[in-house]
């Protein structure tokens, strides 16, 4: 990308997540769904990732997003706004790996309703630990987008616990993994909620997705 035009995004992301977001809703796929009149883009990974840690970054505030293990939410999509055309969406997290299967089933029934009806989501971005790689739910989370269609994005967590070397090689080797999926953007966003890293272009990305939408 030309690099005005990633200045350009990366400061209408910065606008956009420099207002005051906050809780909407709670809700499951079947129950207490907002109403789809903004753009959605919601975030997924397995229990741990650093989904909460992301979306508090992001946003820039400290305690939107809960972090793992909050009773009684966790099998909830949690819905934040800040009155500006987007809506963002944190998933249950999936996947602690003794009950793989059973919990893969159960994440799948939860949300894949919502992956498939929702018009206005526009994007799922599916973080993925650096340290860690692609595991098998990750790539059956990524089975499920495709087969709903639901364009998808994967982002690298916690890379600050990489050198740079192996940094580049996971995400090198994580961007051909996802290359022949249909739904899968092909860039990976190495990002970091501890030192900031891929914060600015991850808010940029997002406010392309918004930017197109009200252009359309
Ligand atoms: P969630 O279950 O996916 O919402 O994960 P959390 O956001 O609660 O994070 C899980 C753990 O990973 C917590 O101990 C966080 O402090 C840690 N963590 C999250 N993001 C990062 C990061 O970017 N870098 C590092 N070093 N640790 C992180």
């Amino acid at each position: 990308m030309a690099e005005p035009v990633a200045a350009a995004r990366r400061e209408a992301g910065r606008v956009l997540f420099a207002r005051p977001w906050r809780f909407i809703a709670a809700a499951t796929a079947f129950v207490g769904l907002p109403a789809a009149d903004n753009i959605e883009v919601a975030f997924a990974g397995r229990s741990n990732v650093g989904k909460s840690s992301l979306i508090n970054a992001l946003t820039g505030q400290g305690a939107l997003a809960r972090t793992s293990n909050t009773p009684g939410r966790t099998r909830q999509l949690n819905f934040f706004g800040a009155d500006a055309g987007l809506t963002i969406v944190d998933m249950p997290g999936y996947g602690y790996a003794r009950a793989a299967k059973k919990e893969a089933a159960s994440w799948q029934r939860a949300v894949f309703d919502y992956f498939a009806g929702r018009a206005n989501l526009r994007r799922v971005y599916v973080l993925v630990d650096a340290r860690r790689g692609l595991k098998p739910n990750d790539l059956a989370a990524l089975d499920l987008l495709d087969k709903a269609a639901v364009s998808y994005q994967i982002v690298m967590t916690k890379c600050d616990k990489l050198k740079p070397e192996a940094l580049e090689q996971t995400t090198a080797a994580t961007a051909r993994a996802v290359a022949r999926r249909p739904a899968a953007h092909p860039m990976v966003v190495a990002t970091s909620a501890v030192t900031g890293l891929g914060l600015d272009t991850l808010r940029g990305e997002i406010a392309a997705l918004v930017g197109a939408s009200a252009a359309a």
